[in-house]
């Protein structure tokens, strides 16, 4: 059997229906933005591998830093236990997070990170013995993951379809727009007055899934601060924002009104181990500092911590604290405003989003929805041309690795263009 037989045969792949013609092209090697497939044909990763990668694949630098680590330890259970890449990493991670935040708790990736914030959130009333904040403020269209509390507060969509009924509640707002902002204040004011509301959990910025649909930081700054006003709990989910991606290391510094408890995932390790990482404030821990055994947080998982994930983590925020790297962090921002300035005003373009390293080209589709099927033309449109995008219904968008060069972002633009030109 080839390779691709054997896929065929084995593996169930994610978020992919189950077609005979839906063969995955395997990839063999990667380095910097470039994928390398079976058969020689490149591929230029415009989506950072789902929002992961950071550097560029295989990096030698953090590769190292897990080849090295595996050779010393590679796992130990983290109740009862610590060890070195862990501690350095929470240092690290709260070195760089403003004051409020103090304590790291360690997950495997981004829908367990979000599950954590929001059991935390949940249980730092329960254990003040305070039952009735159980209500969670989210966005309408909303994206936290896939697990069950991740997609109560998603939003309600063909996604989460077949598990409606065994969802929980939630009050959902529209994302703020200067149009709709004095109402949306108003009603999310009247939640925070019913007295139920336990937590406020957003995507800072940008809404990934949903499109990347970007809102004012201004407008979420008041709303967290309408919110903690309140002394209501607020969780960023910076899973696909954090570390860098909205041009600060996290959305969260564009806030004055700083969250109680940040969800990290994705870009985290620089796409090289899986890890989740939820940070809150020192006043959520020192509700769970008890005798009472009733008050610990009953949450945890095999590979909590994991030593090789720690250690990818660490080397990856060092990188991306160099100036070379801020600096192209940058550069990508600069030339992602430049290319929305020509294509914007395309008649089949309808809007240009941009938040730093993140540009999302909305099309002048009839039907704007994830199902829209000009995204699996485009897909393939671009995959034939070398490079990988994946759109969200009518919404392209690149989200690149920083490693990115100029001659390939342009490559990018060039390819967007022609598909653009084409559908005129
Ligand atoms: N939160 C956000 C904002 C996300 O974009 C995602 C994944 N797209 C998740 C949570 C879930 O992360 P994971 O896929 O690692 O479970």
């Amino acid at each position: 059997m080839t390779l691709s037989e054997k896929d065929k045969a084995f593996i169930w792949h994610p978020f992919t229906q189950i077609k005979p013609d839906n063969a995955p092209i395997c990839i063999e090697k990667a380095q910097g933005a470039t994928l390398f497939a079976t058969g020689g044909k490149t591929y230029i990763d415009g989506i950072s591998s789902w929002w992961v990668n950071l550097h560029g694949h295989a990096h030698p630098y953090i590769a190292a830093a897990i080849a090295q680590q595996a050779m010393c330890l590679e796992q130990v259970i983290f109740a009862g236990f610590t060890h070195a890449p862990a501690i350095d990493l929470a240092g690290l991670l709260l070195e760089h997070l403003p004051t409020p935040f103090s304590k790291v708790f360690y997950s495997d990736n981004g829908s367990t990170a979000v599950e954590v914030g929001l059991k935390m959130a949940l249980q730092y009333w329960h254990n003040q013995g305070i039952t009735h904040k159980i209500k969670i403020i989210s966005f309408e269209n909303a994206y936290h993951g896939d697990t069950f509390g991740a997609m109560s507060v998603s939003g309600r969509s063909a996604f989460n379809a077949p598990f409606n009924p065994l969802l929980f509640d939630v009050f959902a707002l529209p994302i703020p727009t200067d149009a709709n902002f004095q109402a949306i204040k108003a009603q999310f004011q009247s939640l925070l007055e019913e007295d139920a509301v336990a937590a406020f959990l957003f995507e800072p910025l940008v809404q990934g899934a949903a499109g990347m649909q970007m809102y004012k930081a201004a407008h979420l700054d008041e709303l967290v601060g309408m919110a903690q006003k309140k002394q209501v709990i607020c969780i960023a989910d910076e899973v696909m924002t954090g570390f860098g991606r909205t041009g600060k290391l996290f959305a969260m510094d564009y806030l004055t009104h700083k969250p109680d408890i940040i969800c990290l995932s994705k870009g985290i390790t620089g796409g090289f181990m899986p890890l989740g990482v939820t940070v809150c404030a020192q006043k959520i821990y020192e509700t769970f500092i008890s005798d009472d055994v009733r008050k610990t947080f009953f949450h945890g998982h095999s590979y909590t911590a994991n030593p090789l994930a720690c250690a990818a983590a660490k080397a990856s925020f060092e990188l991306l604290l160099r100036e070379d790297c801020q600096k192209a962090i940058e550069r990508i921002g600069n030339q992602h405003a430049r290319f929305a300035a020509t294509i914007k005003n395309h008649p089949f373009v309808k809007g240009v989003r941009q938040t730093g390293t993140i540009l999302a080209i909305e099309l002048n589709t009839a039907e704007s929805s994830y199902f829209n099927t000009i995204k699996d033309t485009f897909y393939a449109f671009c995959l034939e041309k070398g490079v990988l995008l994946r759109p969200l219904g009518n919404v392209i968008y690149i989200m690149p690795p920083y490693c990115l060069t100029d001659n390939e972002l342009a490559f990018i633009y060039e390819v967007i263009f022609q598909f653009i030109f084409n559908c005129k």
